[in-house]
C-alpha cells in the first residue's frame, strides 16, 4: 500500500471526515480501507440518528447550519437553550463515568462547533433540526434537547450517503471487502501502513478455476505467511508476490508467467522472420528493427503469444482497452493495418468474420 500517500481504515463517518480532510489538506493519493462489501458500506453511521452534537453559546449561531428555519418553526430559537463547552465536557464526563480522556475530549468540545460546519461546508452533509428525536411541544413553543438539535437530512442513512458522494467526488478510492489486520509501523516508530486481508482476491480466483478460467494469475499481497502462500497456491494461482517488491521483479515474473503460459522458454518471440523481444520490448524483421507504437506492440505481442489460434476482434479490443471503450469500433481492424504495413511481411491473416491469424508460412507471400 505504499503508493498512497494517507490510509484511512473503516468507511464510517469518522474515517469518511479524515480521508476528506485529507483529501482537502492537499494528500493526493488517499485510499479508504472498508471491511464491508459495497452493498454493505456505511458502518454505524448508516444505522444511527445522524444527530450532531456541538457547544455553542448562542442558539442564533445554529442559524449557519439551518438557514431558514424560522420558517418551518415559528419562534424556533425560543425553544433552544445554550449549550456551552462545560455543559458538553460535563456531559461527556458523566456518561463515561469521567474516564474520558482529557485531552481529547477538550479536544473535541472545543473543534464541535467548527466541525459541524466544516461538516456542512466541504462534506457536503445537508441538516435539518432533529425533530423526531429531541424536540417536545411545551406551551405551544418546541422545546429541544440541549445540544442535540441539529441531524443530518435522512438521518444515518442520509449522513453515509452524503460522505460517500462527497469521497467519490473529491477522487478517493474506497477499497470494500479489505480489512486491514496489522498497523505497520517503522524503525522509527512511525506508523507507515497497515497489513490488509482480502478475501475477495482468493475466492474470485478460486471462482475463476472453478469456472474454467485459465487466465494466469500473479497475487500481489501484504499477507506472506507461508500458509497464505498456500491458499493462494490451491486457489489457483500461477504466481505470489509479497509486499514490499521491487517492480523490476514483478515485471520480470509477468514476463515469465506469459512465457510458461503460451509455451516459450525464452524472453524472445518468434513468428517467421518477425522476432518480438518482451524482455526489451524490440521488434526486428529479418533483423532489422521496427519501430512500433505501445497499442501497436501490445496488439503484435497478444497475436504472437497465441500463434496458431484465431483471435477474435473482441479479444484484441479488450485486451487493449478499458471495459468502457466502444466495442463496435473498427480500430483493431486499423492497428492491424498499419501493423502489416510497419513489419513489411503479411504474417497477419485476416480470417473472415472470426478474427486474426498469426502465420509463419505466409510470411513470404
Ligand atoms: C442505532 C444507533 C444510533 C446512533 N445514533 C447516533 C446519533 O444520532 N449521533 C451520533 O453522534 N452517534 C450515533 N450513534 C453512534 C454512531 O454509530 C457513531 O457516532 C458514528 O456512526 C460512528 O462512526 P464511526 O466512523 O466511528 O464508526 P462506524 O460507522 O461504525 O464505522 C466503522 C467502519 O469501520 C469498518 N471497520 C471496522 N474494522 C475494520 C478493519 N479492521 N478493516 C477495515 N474496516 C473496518 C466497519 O465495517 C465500519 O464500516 C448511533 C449508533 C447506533 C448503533
Amino acid at each position: 500500500m505504499n503508493q498512497y500517500d494517507v490510509i484511512v481504515v473503516g468507511a464510517g463517518n469518522a474515517a469518511l471526515a479524515a480521508a476528506v480532510s485529507a483529501k482537502e489538506n492537499g494528500a493526493e493519493r488517499v485510499v479508504v480501507i472498508e471491511k464491508a462489501p459495497r452493498e454493505m458500506r456505511g458502518g454505524n453511521t448508516h444505522w444511527s440518528g445522524g444527530v450532531l452534537r456541538f457547544a455553542f453559546d448562542d442558539p442564533r449561531e445554529i442559524g449557519e447550519l439551518l438557514p431558514n428555519v424560522e420558517e418551518e418553526y415559528e419562534n424556533f430559537y425560543d425553544g433552544v437553550s445554550p449549550y456551552s463547552k462545560e455543559d458538553f465536557h460535563g456531559d461527556l464526563m458523566r456518561v463515561t463515568s469521567g474516564r474520558t480522556d482529557p485531552v481529547l475530549s477538550k479536544l473535541l468540545v472545543h473543534n464541535s462547533f467548527d466541525t459541524v460546519k466544516w461538516m456542512k461546508k466541504v462534506g457536503g452533509i445537508k441538516m435539518e433540526p432533529a425533530i423526531t428525536l429531541s424536540a417536545v411541544k411545551k406551551d405551544n413553543v418546541m422545546v429541544w434537547a440541549r445540544g442535540l438539535v441539529v441531524r443530518a437530512e435522512h438521518e444515518g442513512v442520509g449522513l453515509s450517503r452524503s460522505w460517500f458522494a462527497t469521497a467519490e467526488r473529491l477522487g478517493i478510492e474506497i477499497r470494500y471487502g479489505t480489512a486491514a489486520t496489522e498497523i505497520l509501523v517503522g524503525d522509527d516508530g512511525r506508523v507507515n501502513g497497515v497489513k490488509v486481508r482480502d478475501d475477495d482476491g482468493v475466492s474470485v480466483l478460486n471462482a475463476w478455476r472453478r469456472e474454467e478460467r485459465k487466465v494466469p494469475v500473479i497475487i500481489l499481497t501484504a499477507r506472506d505467511r507461508w500458509s497464505d502462500k498456500v491458499q493462494g497456491f490451491d486457489a489457483g494461482a500461477d504466481d505470489y508476490v509479497t509486499k514490499p517488491f521491487h517492480m523490476e521483479e514483478l515485471l520480470a515474473r509477468v514476463r515469465a508467467l506469459l512465457r510458461r503460459a503460451t509455451g516459450h522458454a525464452t524472453s524472445e518471440i518468434a513468428c517467421g522472420p518477425v522476432r518480438l523481444d518482451t524482455r526489451s520490448g524490440r521488434v526486428v524483421v529479418d533483423g532489422n528493427p521496427v519501430k512500433l507504437t505501445s497499442h501497436e506492440y501490445r496488439l503484435l505481442s497478444y497475436l504472437m503469444h497465441h500463434t496458431g489460434r484465431i483471435v477474435s476482434r473482441g479479444e484484441l479490443t479488450e485486451h487493449l482497452y478499458d471495459q468502457d471503450f466502444d466495442r463496435d469500433s473498427n480500430t483493431i481492424e486499423v492497428f492491424i493495418g498499419r501493423l502489416r504495413k510497419k513489419l513489411g511481411v503479411d504474417i497477419i491473416q485476416t480470417v473472415r468474420g472470426l478474427g486474426y491469424l498469426l502465420d509463419a508460412t505466409r510470411s513470404q507471400a
